[in-house]
């Protein structure tokens, strides 16, 4: 997934998913066509909790997500870490499901000291 997306482009990419789900649940309609409402409901809303998700998704890892140009300093040692990589988790949310990113940067100086997210 891309990071830090200007607002505009999470803005743009929110809208194309929108509509992927709007033309699937198209295509769905026209292969159940005797659907009652209640089961295009109940299909919109299975596909909803899903754009939901990469909505939050894209909100929010699209944003700075603790990359850092100036690496961040060890609490420990004082000296400087160093980015290791994008740490991914799932969080099970009420309207959907998302993988939230955070960088995760290491201390090379004393053992395995970590920072996630590193903060002020
Ligand atoms: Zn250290």
């Amino acid at each position: 997934m891309p990071r830090l997306q200007s607002r505009s482009r999470r803005e743009a990419a929110f809208l194309e998913l929108a509509k992927r789900m709007y033309c699937e649940l198209e295509a769905w309609y026209d292969d159940h066509s005797q659907a009652s409402f209640g089961e295009i409901e109940s299909e919109a809303r299975r596909r909803r909790r899903d754009l939901m998700g990469e909505l939050l998704a894209l909100l929010i890892n699209g944003r700075d997500v603790g990359y850092q140009l100036q690496p961040p300093t060890c609490q420990e040692c004082g000296q400087a870490m160093e980015f290791e990589k994008y740490r991914a988790w799932l969080v099970k949310g009420l309207e959907g499901d998302t993988e939230l990113q955070r960088a995760y940067y290491v201390c090379p100086h004393c053992e395995g000291q970590t920072l996630f997210p590193p903060r002020p």
